[in-house]
């Protein structure tokens, strides 16, 4: 099991400790939400955990209450951005067959006008 200890060649990790600089647009004792750099959407910003956990499954069993602050900050990062009524969409690649490219556990907050439209499953 994951024990959330600073991993140093991890992207997110370096975000957190702002040894990389990125837009952060909330914050909290146990969470960072920043914008993608790569957007695919109006919105989208990425939520993590504070702690390192590979992914979303592994976050969730390691420590149950920073997984669900993570969705719970996805939802309010959706009201703070104005797409909760139009409705967004999260999202958790696990795995590298499954685009994920870095393994710290993260959800892709996606929205905006139009952007929904296509399915993605
Ligand atoms: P995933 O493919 O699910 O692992 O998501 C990783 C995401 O991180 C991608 O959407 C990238 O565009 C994004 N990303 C990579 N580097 C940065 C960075 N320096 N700042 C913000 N987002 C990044
Ligand atoms: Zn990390």
């Amino acid at each position: 099991m994951s024990d959330g200890t600073p991993v140093p060649d991890c992207l997110f990790c370096k975000i957190i400790a702002r040894e990389i600089p990125a837009e952060v647009v909330r914050e909290t004792e146990t969470t960072l939400a920043f914008r993608d750099i790569h957007p695919q959407a109006p919105t989208h910003v990425l939520v993590v955990p504070k702690a390192h956990h590979p992914n979303a499954a592994a976050l969730a069993l390691a420590a149950p209450d920073q997984a669900a602050a993570v969705l719970a900050e996805a939802g309010e990062v959706a009201a703070q951005e104005k797409i909760a009524e139009s409705g967004y969409r999260l999202i958790f690649n696990t795995g590298a067959g499954a685009g994920q490219t870095v393994f710290h556990a993260h959800v892709h907050v996606l929205g905006g006008h139009g952007s929904l439209h296509g399915t993605l499953v």
